[in-house]
């Protein structure tokens, strides 16, 4: 068997034709806040920036130098939970070390109506009480059942999902939306014993670890749907959790790296942003 290739790049240009009249008719601006010049996030936030121009969204980038101070960071985000020009707003993580304590009170400080990412505790918290609640969910978990509904596996109803990551952003968010489509879910970490006990049972396997070839042929039950939403910068370029020359033999479905959950969690953003924008309007 070769499995069913889940490409990030159809659903997006599908969200992003559906998002593209709202666009126009809301005029929804996003603005990103960045500190300093992390390779990785420079690639991220030009991702980011490209894809409002895909859909026709305005932008601005807010580039912090990378020795700004906490109270200057804290005075930027009141700025734009102030401006009603701006829709929604993200803070680019991560930030320089010297101010990675102070991300729980940065993100506190965003306002929830703007908060794109979906991570302040009143957006997370809303994703757990049901599916009609889901305003502004976590741009991967939302990204990732965006991709199983274009697909056909979005209703995941009885199934057995396993997902390896329990973080704030990926792992807990998802195993919420999962259980508000009555999925049975395992959260698997590092503290997991027995991975493989854990994967090999899973009808759809969520990874989202940051270890290449994490996720071997033998972990997969045939036919599983595999997620992969690892990401490793290698000198062979990004890399995913997931064996994916070995794996995609047995499963039914394989997201690949790049090209998989990657551009979804842009286009959730990109969603929630036109969301919030919506609900300035309306309320
Ligand atoms: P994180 O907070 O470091 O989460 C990593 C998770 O993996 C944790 O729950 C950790 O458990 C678990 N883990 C670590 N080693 C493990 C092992 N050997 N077996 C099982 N579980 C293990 O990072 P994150 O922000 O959630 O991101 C995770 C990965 O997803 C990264 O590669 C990141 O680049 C990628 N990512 C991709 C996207 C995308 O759009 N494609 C978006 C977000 C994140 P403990 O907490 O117990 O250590």
């Amino acid at each position: 068997m070769t499995a069913k290739i889940l490409a990030g790049k159809e659903v997006c240009d599908a969200i992003f034709a559906a998002l593209a009249p709202l666009v126009k008719q809301l005029d929804p601006k996003l603005t990103v806040i960045q500190v300093g010049n992390d390779p990785a996030s420079d690639s991220y936030v030009r991702q980011k920036l490209k894809s409002c121009d895909a859909v026709g969204m305005r932008h601005e980038h807010v580039h912090l130098k990378d020795d700004v101070s906490k109270e200057e960071l804290f005075s930027v985000i009141e700025k734009l939970n102030g401006d009603p020009d701006v829709s929604g707003f993200i803070l680019q993580l991560p930030l320089p070390s010297r101010l990675t304590p102070h991300i729980p009170l940065f993100i506190r400080a965003i306002d929830p109506k703007k908060d794109a990412d979906g991570f302040t505790a009143y957006n997370i918290g809303k994703t757990m009480i049901s599916r009609e609640f889901e305003h502004l969910p976590p741009a991967t978990p939302s990204g990732i059942i965006s991709l199983l509904e274009h697909y056909g596996f979005g209703n995941v109803e009885g199934k057995e999902v396993v997902i390896v990551n329990h973080s704030n952003v990926v792992g807990k968010p998802l195993a919420a939306m999962l259980l508000n489509r009555n999925a049975t879910v395992t959260v698997c970490h590092a503290y997991t014993k027995d991975l493989a006990a854990h994967t090999r049972r899973a009808d759809m396997l969520v990874s989202a670890v940051g270890k290449p070839k994490l996720i071997t042929k033998n972990m997969v039950k045939p036919g599983a749907v595999v997620i992969d939403v690892g990401i490793t910068r290698t000198a062979q370029g990004l890399a995913g959790d997931v064996d994916f020359d070995s794996v995609k033999e047995i499963a039914g479905a394989i997201t690949p790296v790049p090209g998989g959950v990657g551009p979804l969690t842009v286009a959730s953003l990109i969603r929630n942003t036109v969301k919030a924008k919506q609900r300035q309007v309306e309320t």
